[in-house]
């Protein structure tokens, strides 16, 4: 049988970039989509149709089926299913007619239901998929609110004849797995006791509990995660969060396929949120290189102005994060203060801030004159692409990191990134200093041990370089804006495994 050229690829997730997004899995699916698509296959892509959706970025919304019935317990709920575009790609959103009032929470993650609402959506996607009678060649899956789709597709939804070619689980964070009791399972999958087994869904931590996202391991065909460090990583009792064993054991169908991120919706050159746009490329001559600083010198000044930070001969930090435990807060704080303590400036905008973070950086700000930190606790995206643009270095000192996107996207701004040398941090930021890639591949600075000592080694020799070294400084941003980040390397990898998939046993 010969392999299709134009594929048929449904993703079902729970976030797409500008439309619903907490982090980095929804530019991935926003990415890697329209990357499938200017590659020429029909891609759609499945979400929960979420009170907080961004309507403004949706076009063309209207009803595309009524009455869909899912099952739960002894219940049976309707549903409607919307279409919409966003950006030229084909939306589904599932829209449930439920007691509960599943995605009307004004948040994507956090409420208690979450395990309930994310179950009941794989299911919906599955029912849907199954009376459209859609047959997509892959239906790719993300992380554990999704992978229960695996176990359904195989147990129970293939047998009453739905179809699709291959199912693919990407692991975008190994932490957050969905644990929950095989009797609350059983509301959707009807026998939650066949899964609570170690050759299937039970986990391995908390054995009276099933998991999700091991479900989606153990019945997808082919699993991925962000980057080839993390997927190594993740196979380690340190890396694998209790999944290790399961990852080693289906290591055959297990790859690290490193993230990309959109070149067009992160391309200083036209920007919408920019002070002033400036054009980058790989090989930039001594003019248009001038152009690149001048243009990150505007959106300083401009950044400084709307972070009531003074504009002065400074150098300017800046973190983009979640502020939960894998982004190390603490590390964070300790970057912050040591850019402080050597006259530097800090800009940090954050999300889920814990109370002790709060309060350290709350002691911070009064410690250090008003001019030097900015901190800003909400999800402003309009902030994040002039903090990309204008700042001179940017910190990302993770504990642990499947991929991060926030390194790419700085440096396709021409900012340096600081990193801990994890995931696909390892993967994408090489130090100028100590390193063993070459010359022209050295891209920033970077620590091994997430303590103390080791932010402050990388922090100082980034600040001295930043400060007193113009030579190398520049050569840093070039380097940095040569790396092409973009999804053309991983779009053929993904391709390719979809075809492994298919092909004929
Ligand atoms: P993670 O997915 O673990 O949160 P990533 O580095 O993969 O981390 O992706 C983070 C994404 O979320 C980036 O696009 C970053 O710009 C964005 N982001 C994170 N925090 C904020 C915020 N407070 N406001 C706007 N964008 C944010």
């Amino acid at each position: 049988m010969a392999l299709p050229e134009r594929m048929h690829i449904i993703h079902i997730a729970t976030e797409l970039a500008q439309v619903a997004k907490v982090g980095g899995l929804g530019d991935v699916i926003y990415g890697l989509s329209k990357a499938q698509v200017k590659e020429g296959h029909r891609v759609e892509i499945i979400l929960p149709k979420y009170d907080c959706i961004q309507w403004n970025h949706l076009n063309n919304l209207t009803v595309a089926h009524r009455d869909l019935w899912v099952a739960e317990g002894s219940q049976r709920f309707n549903n409607t299913i919307w279409k919409a575009t966003h950006d030229n790609l084909s939306l589904f959103l599932i829209d449930p007619h439920h007691p509960h009032y599943y995605f009307t929470r004004g948040i994507i993650y956090g409420a208690h239901d979450d395990i309930d609402s994310f179950a009941y959506f794989s299911k919906a996607a599955c029912e849907f998929l199954f009376q459209m009678q859609l047959r997509p060649h892959i239906l790719h899956l993300h992380d554990w609110p999704t992978s229960l789709v695996a176990p359904l597709y195989k147990d129970l939804y293939s047998k009453e004849g739905m179809r699709a070619g291959a199912l693919v689980l990407t692991i975008h964070n190994l932490q957050y797995q969905g644990k929950s009791s095989p009797f609350h399972l059983s509301r959707i999958v009807f026998n939650g006791s066949h899964y609570h087994h170690p050759e299937r869904m039970q986990d391995p931590f908390q054995p009276l509990l099933v998991n999700l996202l091991k479900g989606g391991i153990v019945y997808a065909d082919g699993v991925t995660t962000v980057s080839p460090t993390f997927e190594k990583e993740s196979k380690t009792p340190l890396g694998g969060f209790g999944l290790h064993e399961i990852l080693c054991k289906h290591k055959n169908k297990f790859r690290g396929i490193l993230n990309g991120i959109d070149e067009n919706f992160w391309n200083p050159q036209t920007d919408p949120y920019l002070k002033k746009n400036y054009a980058v490329s790989s090989s930039l001559s001594d003019k248009e290189f001038a152009a690149v600083l001048a243009g990150k010198e505007e959106n300083r000044k401009e950044l400084c102005k709307r972070c009531s930070l003074s504009h002065q001969k400074k150098t300017l930090l800046g973190s983009i994060t979640r502020l939960v435990s894998q982004k190390d807060p603490k590390l964070i704080l300790q970057a912050i203060e040591r850019t402080l303590e050597k006259g530097g400036q800090y800009i940090l905008l954050g999300s889920q801030p814990e109370e002790e973070v709060m309060k350290a950086l709350a002691t911070l700000k009064k410690t250090y004159p008003k001019s030097q930190l900015s901190l800003n606790f909400e999800q402003d995206e309009e902030l994040a692409h002039l903090i990309y643009a204008g700042a001179h270095l940017f910190v990302i000192p993770s504990l642990f990191e499947p991929c991060g996107l926030t390194q790419m996207i700085a440096m396709r701004y021409g900012s340096i990134p600081i990193v801990r040398k994890t995931g696909g941090l390892a993967d994408t930021v090489f130090d100028i200093d100590p390193s063993d890639a070459p010359l022209s591949e050295r891209n920033g600075f970077s620590f091994d041990f997430p303590d103390r000592e080791g932010v402050h080694w990388a922090l100082d020799r980034a600040l001295t370089c930043q400060e007193t070294d113009p030579q190398k400084w520049h050569l840093l941003i070039r380097h940095a804006l040569a790396h092409d980040f973009s999804w053309k390397q991983a779009t053929p990898q993904y391709l390719s495994i979809y075809q492994e998939l298919l092909k004929p046993a």
